[in-house]
């Protein structure tokens, strides 16, 4: 597969399968949300449980969310969504078209969402080059 995007002259990353979107990983943490039988199946079926992964992280220093101060995601209708880890319609944060790039940043900087995923590190779950041993603090299932 790396070599057949190789030549089409695609990038291709290897990842270990994580949990998303950061709304979903949210409800994991939080004990008194409870999970579909279908999702517990997927957590059971990764690499690395999410919250062991995300405890370990706490031996790193702090990085900034990357997908916050680089990235603008935009669902299928024009909405600006907080970053591509977040999926759920009520996390878009205006139409784009209606917001300037000042806006933009304001609304993400100042979003709940945002203070819950940088305070449990999920930002690192999903920003750690797994597999180039940059963030790989706990073994595989
Ligand atoms: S802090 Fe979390 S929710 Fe906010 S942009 Fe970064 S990864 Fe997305």
């Amino acid at each position: 597969m790396k070599q057949f995007a190789l030549q089409l002259g695609f990038d291709f990353d290897e990842f270990w399968a994580f949990l998303t979107p950061v709304e979903k990983v949210l409800d994991y943490l939080d004990s008194s949300k409870k999970l579909s039988p279908d999702v517990i199946k997927i957590i059971k079926n990764l690499g690395f449980e999410p919250k062991s992964y995300l405890k370990s992280l706490k031996s790193f220093p702090m990085q900034d969310c990357a997908y916050l101060k680089n990235q603008l995601i935009l669902n299928s209708e024009g909405f600006v969504q907080l970053c591509c880890a977040t999926f759920s319609p009520i996390l878009s944060i205006g139409f784009f078209l209606e917001l300037s790039p000042q806006q933009i940043q304001e609304k993400r900087n100042n979003s709940e969402m945002c203070k819950a995923c940088l305070k449990n590190r999920i930002h690192m779950y999903y920003g750690s080059k797994w597999g180039e041993n940059d963030l790989t603090p706990i073994k595989p299932n």
